[in-house]
């Protein structure tokens, strides 16, 4: 199961729901999923488990000790599990750790932004504008989620090109891009050391939590990129747990031409590659010879 199976069964699962109250109360996925949630102290690190009944009832427990919005992403993970049918592997790795994550944890915290975020309700209520903290900041309350889940969202359905970076101790664990970006080929090697020259390494090297904006070069993100174009990085440092943001984006105009294969991999264009690809990545623009 790949990340696109788990959105669009997400996103059925979503659809037999009455949505429009699921920003404040999620209590029509946990029907839906023939579950009940109990609330109980957990142990540190411990955000909850499902137990199934003999008569197929789940009993999903949260830990009331943690944030509201992290006990409905547990509740969101937890239904994941039932609807996917997945084991859970909850070991000793925290959760906001991408790096030894199980595929099963992985699918579920995506399944479980979809749940959190509709993204019909989300395309109707993201404002039309640049990204900033205060956006993304408005975005995480709107939907009582966190600052890092709502940037994420962002990037995957935005219809200008946009990545969202997560990195740990240092290095890229994994990236999000929107379609336009993916259809440009862009590329951000995952486990490859947070690049000198970007925002995300300047918060990091500073050693506290913080949050910045500035204008960077493109081809300090994007691996084999054009050079002597510009992005807009929106990076946030948490120094408690090591874990840094970056939301990347820029305008369609600093798009450079390129073209990619079948594949999304960027094929250089030296004129005699047409018929192995024949795709053009941005409508409206004419192939160079
Ligand atoms: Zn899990």
């Amino acid at each position: 199961m790949d990340e696109a199976d788990v959105r669009q069964k997400a996103r059925a699962f979503v659809a037999k729901v009455d949505v429009s109250g699921i920003r404040e109360d999620l209590t029509p996925y946990v029907v839906a999923a023939n579950a009940k949630v109990k609330k109980d102290e957990l142990g540190e690190g411990e955000s909850g488990y499902t137990i199934t009944k003999p008569n197929g009832k789940h009993v999903i427990t949260v830990n009331s000790l943690e944030t509201e919005e992290r006990q409905r992403f547990t509740v969101c993970h937890e239904i994941a599990h039932i609807v996917l049918a997945l084991e859970s592997s909850h070991e000793e790795v925290p959760s906001w750790s991408y790096a030894k994550r199980h595929p099963n944890e992985i699918a579920c915290d995506t399944f479980a932004a979809e749940l959190l975020m509709p993204y019909q309700q989300w395309l109707s209520l993201v404002p039309k504008e640049e990204p900033s903290l205060e956006l993304i900041q408005r975005m995480a309350a709107l939907f009582s989620t966190s600052f890092p889940a709502a940037a994420s969202r962002f990037a995957s359905l935005s219809d200008i090109p946009c990545a969202f970076v997560t990195m740990e101790r240092g290095a890229v664990r994994y990236a999000a891009r929107s379609t336009s970006l993916r259809q440009a080929g862009a590329w951000i090697s995952p486990r490859s050391a947070i690049p000198v020259g970007s925002v995300a390494h300047r918060l990091r090297s500073s050693g506290s939590s913080a949050a910045d904006t500035d204008e960077v070069a493109q081809d300090i993100w994007f691996d084999n990129w054009e050079k002597g174009l510009d992005l807009w990085e929106l990076s946030r440092h948490y120094a408690g747990t090591d874990t840094t943001t970056s939301l990347l984006w820029f305008d369609n105009e600093d798009l450079p031409e390129v073209e990619v294969n079948r594949f999304g991999v960027r094929v250089e264009d030296d004129g005699g590659l047409a018929e192995l690809t024949g795709q053009l990545p941005w409508p409206g623009r004419s192939r160079r010879r």
